[in-house]
C-alpha cells in the first residue's frame, strides 16, 4: 500500500466534504433547472426576446453543470467506497499504486494516469475497433471460401 493512513484518512475528509457540497449543488441545480423549466413553459405572458434568450441560456447552463457535478459526485463515491473496501490509492485497472501527488490533487482518482489516458482514448475508438473486428471476420471467411475452392 503505497499511502500511508495518515493520507487516507486526508483523502477521506475531503471525499466526504466534497461529497457534501456537490450533493448540495447538485440539489439545488436540479431545483433551478425545474423551475426554469417550469417558468419557460408558463412563459405565456409577454416577456421580451431578450429575457427569453437569458432564460434558456440560464436553464442550458443548469443542466450543463448539473450533469458534470452528478459525474463528479459518482467519482466521490467511488474513491469513498474504495476507502471502506481498503482499495483506495491503487488503479482499478491495473492494480499497481496511484501516484500519491495525484490523489492530493485528484482525491476522487481511481485510475492511474497511464489507465486513465488509455480509457479516455479507448473510448473515443471503441466504434473504430468493432468495424476493424467485422473486417477481419469477412476475410477469414473469405480466404476460407478459396481453401475450399481450391
Ligand atoms: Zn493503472
Amino acid at each position: 500500500m503505497a499511502l500511508s493512513k495518515e493520507q487516507q484518512e486526508r483523502s477521506r475528509e475531503i471525499l466526504l466534504e466534497k461529497r457534501s457540497s456537490l450533493a448540495k449543488q447538485v440539489e439545488r441545480l436540479a431545483k433551478d433547472a425545474a423551475e426554469s423549466t417550469e417558468a419557460t413553459e408558463n412563459s405565456k405572458s409577454p416577456l421580451s426576446s431578450a429575457e427569453n434568450a437569458s432564460d434558456t441560456y440560464e436553464q442550458d447552463f443548469a443542466f450543463m453543470s448539473m450533469e458534470s457535478e452528478e459525474d463528479l459526485l459518482r467519482k466521490v463515491d467511488r474513491a469513498l467506497t474504495r476507502i471502506r473496501e481498503n482499495t483506495y490509492g491503487t488503479c482499478e485497472e491495473c492494480q499497481q499504486a496511484i501516484n500519491p501527488e495525484r490523489l492530493e490533487a485528484l482525491p476522487w482518482a481511481t485510475m492511474c494516469v497511464k489507465c486513465q489516458e488509455l480509457e479516455e482514448r479507448g473510448l473515443r475508438r471503441r466504434s473504430d475497433d468493432l468495424e476493424f473486428e467485422m473486417e477481419d471476420d469477412n476475410e477469414e471467411a473469405l480466404i476460407g471460401d478459396d481453401k475450399d475452392r481450391a
